[in-house]
């Protein structure tokens, strides 16, 4: 195959090109993505909504090259995804993605602290004076050495977020973050993630089911049936 990215495009760090995605359970095929088509401009806050099912975690984890399309195009900050070896696909999401999950996916053995710094160990970078940088940066400088037991819902995932941005990614893909915080932690969280999104430029590509995370972002597309089925333009974003 070729290896050379024709039509990478310096106004989008992801451009998808009717990408399919298909699951085999059994002897049956399950068609998780019919053909998607989508570019996420560089520092847009774009969401993902759409019914249990509809696709949604598989695209995000294509975007975020956990996991590889069966048909189509993937191009990530000018590179080749679908190309890419095991390895160099591990090391592009180390450098360009910030994972942030709905159950936070924190060590509990590990403080704060050595959580954020896991990013970096996996790149051989390891910093402990940017992961107190980071921590502060989401309002925990004072919670650093504090295992995730000993965290609220809305603190751990603030200590995800801090670790997301370990590498200093540009992009942060979160897939139903704040799906089990409450509703004041939850605007508090998607304020945050708006404001890495204003000071610091990080596209943030996220999905949720609660229509009022939604007015965070500048685009909601609306995903049915492994497809997009339609597409509001927020403009600035609102929240
Ligand atoms: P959503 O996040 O919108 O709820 P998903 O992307 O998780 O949807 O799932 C889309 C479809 O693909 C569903 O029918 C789901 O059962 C199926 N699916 C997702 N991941 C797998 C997998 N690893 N193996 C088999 N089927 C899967
Ligand atoms: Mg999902």
């Amino acid at each position: 195959m070729d290896d050379t990215v024709n039509g990478a495009s310096d106004e989008f760090i992801v451009q998808l090109e009717d990408v399919h995605k298909s699951f085999i359970m059994g002897k049956e095929a399950v068609l998780a993505l019919r053909g998607v088509t989508l570019n996420v401009r560089r520092g847009e806050i774009l969401c993902m909504m759409g019914p249990s099912g509809s696709g949604k975690t598989t695209l995000l984890n294509i975007i975020g090259g956990l996991d590889t399309p069966s048909r189509g195009h993937v191009i990530v900050d000018g590179e080749n995804v679908v190309s890419l070896s095991e390895e160099k696909l591990a090391r592009l999401r180390l450098r360009k993605m910030g994972f942030v999950f709905q159950n936070f996916n924190l060590l509990s053995n590990f403080t704060a602290l050595e959580n954020v710094q896991v990013p970096m160990v996996l790149l051989g970078q390891r910093d402990p004076k940017r992961a107190r940088e980071l921590l502060k940066l989401v309002g925990l400088g004072d919670r650093m050495h504090h295992y995730p037991s000993e965290l609220s819902g809305g603190q751990q995932q603030r200590v995800a977020i801090a670790r997301s941005l370990a590498n200093d990614p540009p992009i942060i893909i979160g897939d139903e973050m704040t799906g089990d915080l409450d509703t004041a932690t939850s605007y508090e969280v998607m304020e945050l993630i708006a404001r890495l999104n204003r000071e610091r430029g990080t596209t943030i590509v996220y999905v949720t089911h609660d229509p009022r995370m939604s007015t965070f972002a500048h685009r909601v597309i609306h995903m049915r049936d492994g497809r997009l089925a339609e597409e509001q333009v927020v403009d600035a974003g609102t929240g």
